[in-house]
C-alpha cells in the first residue's frame, strides 16, 4: 500500500511546497501518525502534492486549525477535484478536525482526536476490510450526522521520539471556558516535576510566570477586565497583573525585559471602556522612578465560540474589525499605546480581522451547504482582491450570516451536536448555561 501525506496549497500565498513543510511543531501530530504507520506497516510515508496524488492508495491530510479547512478546499477544488474524484482514500485528522460538515466532500475518512492507534486500524480496514470499532471515525457514504462521534483520548504520551522531539504532556489542567484545546484533549503528563507544568504548550500560565532576568517572557491573561476573566474561568486579578509588572521593573538591571501577553477581546458584554480601563491598570503599575525598563506587548485575539467548550453557544462579534479598531484608536505614531517611566505598552498589530474571524466561524458553525460558500470564495479570483469591508459586505448579503455569529440557546439545534469529547455534552451544556447566566445573556 502506497501512503502519502498531502501538503496543502495555500489559499492566500500559493506554492508552499517545501521539503521540510511538516517539520514545524504544529505538525507533531501528523508526524506521530506517520511514525506509527511506518512502525506498523514497515513502509515509508511520502510527502506529496496534488500533482502526484493518484500514484498513492491512501493519503493523509492534517488540519491544524479551521484556517487549514480553507486551504484543503482550495487545494482540491481549484483542480476541479474532491475526494471522490481522486484514486487514493483520503484520511483527514488533526487538531483542526472538529465540525467536518463544510469539508465532507474532501475526505473519505475523518478522524477525531488522537490518531496513532486509530490509523493502524483504519489502514487494516482499507486494505483488508477488517472491521474497526473506532467511534472517532466518520466514513463518508457510510456514517451520518445522526450518530454520535467522540474525540479520541489517550492516557499515555507517545512513547517514541519523533523528529528529535518527545511528547511529555497533553492537554491542560486548567479549564478556561473558551479553550477548545483543554476540552478536547484530556490532561496527561509524564514529567516528574509535574507541578511546574499545567499546560502542554510552551507558554507559562500567568500564575507560574516568574520574571527573574532580562529574557522575553510569554504568558496569557485572556480578558481585558477582572470581571470577564473571572467569568470565563481564568480568574487573574488586576492586582496580580500589577505585581508581576512591578517585579519586572524591580529587577535592578538596565537591560529591557520583554513580556508578551495573549489577550482576548470581544467577549459578550465587554464594552469599549474595558480597553481604557486596562490601559489605566498598566499605567498604575508603572513606578515613578527609573528602574528596569519593561516592554509589554499585548497580542489580541477576538473571542471565538469554539465547539465543545462551555463558550460554544455565545455570540461572536464578527462585525468589528478589531485589527483596525485597536490600531486606529490606541496606537500612536511611535507604534506604542503608552510610555511611562519604565513600562512601554504595545498592542501588536497582528490581530485577526473580522474576515479572518468569519473564516473560522463558518467552519465551526457551518453545515454541508456552507461548504459550498467556502468553495465558491476560494475559487473566485476577484473576491481575493477585495478589501475586508467589501468581503464582509458580500458575505452578509449572500449568506445566512446570523447563523455564524448569533447566540445559540443551550438546547437549540446546531451543526456540531454530533460530537462529544471526554467531558459529556450534558456536563458542558450545564457549564454553558451557567456561563450565559453569569454574563446575563
Ligand atoms: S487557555 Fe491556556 S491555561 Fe487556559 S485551559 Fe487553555 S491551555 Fe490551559
Amino acid at each position: 500500500m502506497k501512503i502519502g501525506a498531502l501538503i496543502l496549497e495555500h489559499y492566500k500565498e500559493r506554492g508552499t511546497f517545501k521539503k521540510h513543510y511538516f517539520d514545524k511543531s504544529k505538525y507533531y501530530g501528523l508526524r506521530m501518525v506517520i511514525d506509527s504507520v511506518e512502525r506498523n506497516y514497515n513502509t515509508s510515508v511520502d510527502y506529496i502534492s496534488m500533482k502526484n496524488i493518484n500514484e498513492y492508495d491512501v493519503v493523509l491530510v492534517s488540519l491544524t486549525s479551521a484556517t487549514d479547512v480553507w486551504n484543503l478546499i482550495y487545494t482540491f477544488s481549484h483542480y476541479g477535484l474532491d475526494a471522490s474524484k481522486v484514486k487514493p482514500k483520503i484520511i483527514i485528522g488533526g487538531a483542526g478536525v472538529i465540525n467536518i460538515k463544510t469539508y465532507l466532500n474532501f475526505g473519505d475518512f475523518f478522524v477525531w482526536g488522537r490518531g496513532e492507534k486509530t490509523i493502524v486500524k483504519l489502514l487494516d480496514y482499507i486494505e483488508n476490510n477488517k472491521k474497526h470499532k473506532c467511534n472517532n471515525v466518520f466514513e463518508r457514504g457510510l456514517n451520518d450526522f445522526n450518530e454520535t462521534f467522540y474525540i479520541n483520548q489517550t492516557d499515555n504520551v507517545y512513547p517514541h521520539e519523533v523528529n528529535g522531539w518527545k511528547e511529555e504532556a497533553i492537554g491542560c489542567k486548567k479549564k478556561c471556558h473558551f479553550c477548545q484545546y483543554t476540552y478536547s484533549r484530556k490532561y496527561t503528563n509524564s514529567r516528574a516535576d509535574e507541578q511546574n507544568y499545567s499546560t502542554a504548550s510552551e507558554e507559562h500560565t500567568f500564575e507560574n510566570l516568574e520574571i527573574n532576568d532580562n529574557r522575553v517572557y510569554v504568558s496569557a491573561i485572556d480578558g481585558f477586565t477582572e470581571r470577564l476573566r473571572k467569568i470565563i474561568n481564568k480568574p487573574i486579578k488586576d492586582k496580580q497583573i500589577i505585581k508581576k509588572l512591578q517585579k519586572a521593573q524591580g529587577l535592578g538591571t538596565e537591560t529591557r525585559v520583554s513580556l508578551k501577553l495573549f489577550n482576548i477581546c470581544g467577549y459578550p458584554t465587554e464594552t469599549k471602556k474595558s480597553y481604557k480601563k486596562f490601559i489605566n491598570l498598566i499605567q498604575s503599575a508603572d513606578y515613578k522612578k527609573k528602574m528596569t525598563p519593561l516592554s509589554l506587548h499585548i497580542l489580541i485575539t477576538p473571542f471565538s465560540a469554539e465547539p465543545l467548550t462551555p463558550a460554544q453557544y455565545l455570540p461572536m462579534d464578527l462585525e468589528t474589525n478589531y485589527r483596525k479598531y485597536f490600531q486606529s484608536k490606541f496606537v500612536g505614531e511611535n507604534g506604542y499605546v503608552w510610555k511611562g517611566n519604565n513600562i512601554t505598552l504595545y498592542f501588536m498589530k497582528y490581530i485577526n480581522s473580522n474576515w479572518a474571524h468569519f473564516q473560522r466561524a463558518i467552519v465551526n458553525r457551518g453545515g454541508i451547504e456552507d461548504g459550498k460558500i467556502i468553495e465558491a470564495i476560494v475559487n473566485n479570483k476577484s473576491f481575493k482582491n477585495l478589501s475586508v469591508p467589501e468581503k464582509m459586505y458580500n458575505i452578509k448579503k449572500q449568506t445566512d450570516f446570523k447563523k455564524y455569529k448569533k447566540k445559540y440557546n443551550v438546547d437549540e439545534d446546531n451543526e456540531w451536536g454530533y460530537l462529544e469529547s471526554y467531558i459529556s455534552n450534558k456536563k458542558i451544556d450545564k457549564m454553558a448555561q451557567k456561563l450565559h447566566n453569569k454574563l446575563g445573556i
